[in-house]
């Protein structure tokens, strides 16, 4: 059903949803440019308020937006001189026109990072390859960008406090931005994630609570909580936030091609974990074509996942429609959402844009780790492994093409996913403090 419905949409964004007068005089808050929530499935829109599924279909909603009457190269001159973070973005945002004056974590602007030894590597033409790195963003994953998003709408509904459901960046991301804004956080995570996530998560003071059971039983438990009188108040980031947290994906792609001088990439390798980065990528490339930011051209987008969770990578190689979910096992637990909501969307864009979805073993994930920061010094956690182990399998088996400019994601931090390479990594030699012992070594030029 997903896919059908998405599947009339094309690359010229001629689909995309402009606001009536009507919604935005129906809306309680301002949120800028956003003028409704607008169901995925059947295009029933509501004023903008925290809801995320449709009252006609339980299709999920999404962020429309009123950009008429914009001046192209007015915008482009306001984004260049605005902050050197996410928010230089605002007008395709959904958040108030003075945001920058609130206290946020300001995420992004993060490096776009031309990986020619990369290259050489993988057999990609010199000057084509391109590793964006969010790993550099406040709490050290890409993260960082939905929860801004999500913390401004919990400021405009009333919420005073934040939580999530969490494969682990996200707990790290909701406490630090919880504790700038002075909100409470309660966030809910599997109890058995890396101790680099836990302590990331905790240091920041808010309520960190282990479920016993995987991320999916850890996202129903919060979906309990949420009809509950226990949660009310509760701005749950990527639940009843999950239409305004999303659209901070956007400022991904914005980045990538204002970075590019503003030129769409050609090929982009995204990590899917619930998917949603993936489609508001695609979401944000078709929004600078409309708005005339950047010239319309073609552009493939490729799915990443790891084999030990790879739903949507499964459902690609099938040919379905539908995603079966599955029981996740892998060191890329950022990644391990087995029942991921957008999953029919992903399978729509890669066919749509003529891109793919593939998957790499945990192995292949170490050494695509490790070949990254041997070539380009960029360490990255365990879902960098994963979109750079699966670039190079596109690349060996004639799927990407090597001549064309290609954009990586890297989003997050290596420190946070120690545990996935310690065991292979170390000293080179222990020595006693003199020349000898060096020499002997064999250490010397
Ligand atoms: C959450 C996450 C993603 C992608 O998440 P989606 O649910 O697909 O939007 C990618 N990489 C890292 C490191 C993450 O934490």
């Amino acid at each position: 059903m997903a896919a059908q419905t998405v599947a009339s949409t094309t690359n010229s964004a001629s689909a995309f949803p402009s606001a009536s007068v009507a919604d935005t005089a129906a809306n309680p808050v301002d949120l800028g440019p956003a003028a409704a929530l607008s169901c995925r499935e059947c295009g029933h829109r509501v004023p903008l308020g925290p809801v995320f599924a449709c009252e006609e279909c339980f299709g999920p909603l999404e962020i429309a937006y009123d950009f008429s009457g914009h001046d192209t190269e007015e915008l482009r001159r306001r984004i260049e001189a605005g902050p050197a973070n996410i928010w230089r973005y605002a007008p395709l945002l959904p958040v108030p026109a003075d945001v920058a004056d609130k206290p946020n974590i300001n995420p992004g602007w993060t490096k776009l990072v031309k990986a020619d030894n990369l290259a050489r590597e993988l057999g990609v033409d010199a000057g084509k390859l391109f590793v964006k790195d969010d790993s550099g963003n406040p709490t050290h994953s890409f993260k960082d960008r939905v929860v801004a998003q999500a913390l401004e709408a919990a400021r405009a509904f009333g919420f005073t406090t934040l939580s999530c459901s969490s494969t682990g960046n996200l707990a790290g991301a909701v406490g630090a931005a919880a504790a700038r804004a002075g909100f409470r956080s309660c966030v809910f995570i599997p109890h058995d994630l890396e101790q680099g996530k836990v302590v990331m998560a905790a240091v920041y003071g808010g309520e960190l609570v282990g479920i016993e059971g995987n991320y999916d039983d850890v996202n129903r438990f919060c979906s309990e909580l949420i009809g509950d009188p226990a949660g009310e108040g509760w701005g749950f980031v990527n639940v009843n936030l999950r239409p305004y947290y999303a659209e901070g994906s956007k400022t991904l792609a914005y980045e990538i091609c204002e970075q590019l001088g503003w030129r769409l990439p050609d090929q982009l390798v995204v990590p899917i974990a619930s998917g949603s980065q993936l489609t508001k990528i695609d979401k944000g490339l078709k929004e600078l074509i409309q708005l005339g930011l950047v010239e319309d051209r073609p552009y493939k987008i490729f799915g990443a996942q790891a084999e030990g969770c790879s739903p949507v990578s499964a459902a690609y190689k099938a040919g379905h429609d539908v995603v079966r979910p599955q029981k996740p096992d892998t060191i890329a637990k950022s990644l391990a959402i087995g029942n991921p909501a957008d999953g029919p969307y992903v399978l729509d864009i890669a066919r749509r844009t003529g891109g793919a979805v593939e998957d790499v073993d945990d192995a292949q994930i170490v050494d695509a780790i490790k070949l990254l920061a041997r070539t380009e010094g960029i360490f990255a956690e365990t879902a960098g492994g994963v979109t750079v182990g699966v670039a190079r399998k596109l690349i060996e088996n004639g799927v990407l093409d090597p001549s064309l400019t290609t954009v990586v994601l890297n989003t997050g931090d290596g420190l946070k996913t120690l545990d996935a390479v310690a065991s292979d990594t170390g000293l080179t030699a222990t020595i006693r403090p003199n020349l000898e012992s060096f020499h002997e070594a064999g250490l010397g030029s």
